[in-house]
């Protein structure tokens, strides 16, 4: 596997120039933070990404998707690691450095993931931390996840660009970090530990034990590590330096409504939500959630196996 020694360097750097020569689109956001019982969201709205004006072009009959991983457009390959996996950049950023680490060779977004996927993504996040910088990496796979790409991918944001620009003044931290003391939430989750220098193989079988935990509650077969196997639920996965989580999905997402009833959108999410935050596409949602804190308590609700909790806000 090729040094990831100054992977944050390398891409800020490839960020920086890719950003500069209009290689790829990066969305200022608007940034506030939401509580939902004890824990603290980001709410993020690009008020450029509302404006901007829809691909109306209609697709040719039978004409297949362009997969934008196969052969990445070169200006966005930052470095390959061994014969296994490559890093791109993201062509649509609303965080700088948003990053994405794709297999190599095409393989379903909807199998589980191998030892090499997760032993690759840690890899990443511990270059991070020898520059004594945190990464957020998430996964998102099936119909209900938020995931639109089916080549392999799992995507990374350097956390400290996530904590400028917020609004007011409440610290914000990586929510997966929190969750292996069992915050309450309204969906239901599992969390593990990482361990100090872990084996790929121990990283394997974490990533295996949170699946098969989401497997059960969602009373669906659990993995069958015999054979690279699809997927049996929807499913996020948030990865830290030092916790792995996993939350089951059954909704991409949920319609908001305004305080008159009347429909003013849908707010999908996706894995980053394991991170601490949620993007909305547009300012009605922005002021919605803003305004009734309910709102956000109902958004969380309604994306996966619901745990309902007697307690206010
Ligand atoms: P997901 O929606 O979770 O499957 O993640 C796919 C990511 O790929 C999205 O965040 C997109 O912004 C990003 N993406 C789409 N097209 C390209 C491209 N041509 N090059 C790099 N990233 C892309």
């Amino acid at each position: 596997m090729a040094s990831l020694n100054n992977l944050p360097v390398l891409i800020r750097d490839r960020f920086k120039s890719a950003h500069e020569h209009g290689d790829l689109n990066f969305f200022e956001t608007r940034v506030t933070i939401l509580q939902c019982y004890g824990s603290l969201f980001q709410l993020r709205f690009s008020p450029a990404l509302a404006n901007k004006p829809k691909n109306t072009k209609p697709r040719e009959p039978g004409e297949r998707p362009v997969n934008p991983f196969l052969n990445p457009e070169e200006a966005l390959l930052v470095t390959e690691l061994g014969s296994s996996h490559i890093i791109v950049l993201n062509k649509f950023s609303i965080i700088p450095g948003h990053f994405i680490l794709v297999t190599k060779e095409y393989k379903p977004q909807t199998e589980l993931l191998e030892e090499d996927d997760v032993a690759a993504a840690y890899n990443c996040i511990k270059a991070y931390q020898n520059y004594g910088e945190e990464l957020f990496g998430f996964f998102n796979s099936g119909e209900h996840s938020g995931a639109s790409q089916p080549h392999r991918h799992i995507q990374f944001l350097p956390v400290e660009a996530m904590r400028t620009g917020i609004e007011n003044e409440l610290k914000w931290d990586i929510l997966a970090d929190s969750l292996v003391d069992s915050v309450d939430l309204p969906f239901t989750y599992f969390a593990s530990p990482i361990p100090e220098s872990p084996s790929p193989k121990k990283l394997h079988e974490i990533y295996l034990g949170l699946y098969n935990r989401a497997c059960r509650i969602a009373g669906k077969p659990a993995a069958d590590t015999s054979q690279a196997s699809e997927s049996s639920i929807s499913y996020n996965i948030g990865i830290t330096n030092k916790v792995m989580a996993i939350c089951p999905r059954t909704n991409e997402g949920t319609p908001l409504d305004d305080e008159e009833h009347n429909s003013i959108g849908f707010v999908a999410l996706n894995g980053t939500i394991l991170g601490g935050t949620l993007l909305v596409k547009n300012e009605s949602e922005w002021n919605a959630l803003r305004g009734d804190k309910s709102k956000l308590q109902h958004v969380l609700g309604c994306i996966g196996i619901r745990h309902d909790i007697e307690r206010k806000i």
